[in-house]
């Protein structure tokens, strides 16, 4: 996967939900199809903690299966880094799970900053994010 799409809507949306759980950091599912978000599923962070997310278990499965159930599938997990870095941690290498983008959103002198990444055998690659 080259690029991930999103609408300026859902781009707002893991915003808001980021900002709105300052100072922690907080987390969510895209589902959609191919490389084309559908939907932002936000997901809360069990860990509340300002340097890691562990997503609610019961949140998280609740959300797979309503992916499942409308047809969608998993294209992207975001989180955000409220103090950066604007790229993915070793601990977010380490804990990738997933065959799906990580967007992550990064907060660099009150700005919010997304960018994706691909994230396999330990090595990661940048995906494009594309606003519509
Ligand atoms: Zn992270």
């Amino acid at each position: 996967m080259q690029s991930l799409t999103l609408t300026k809507e859902q781009y707002q949306k893991m915003i808001a939900h980021v900002e709105l759980h300052l100072p922690l950091e907080a987390c969510g599912l895209l589902a959609g199809h191919n490389s084309k978000v559908e939907t932002v599923l936000e997901v809360t962070n069990q860990a509340q903690s300002p340097v890691r997310f562990v997503m609610d278990p019961i949140e998280q499965l609740n959300a797979f299966e309503w992916i499942d159930s409308n047809d969608m599938e998993l294209v992207g997990i975001f989180h955000s880094h409220p103090t950066g870095p604007e790229t993915v941690s070793p601990t977010d290498i380490a804990e990738a799970a997933y065959a799906v983008v990580y967007v992550i959103l990064a907060r660099v002198d009150d700005t919010w900053y997304a960018r994706g990444f691909w994230i396999e055998d330990g090595e990661y690659n940048e995906i494009t994010l594309r606003v519509l």
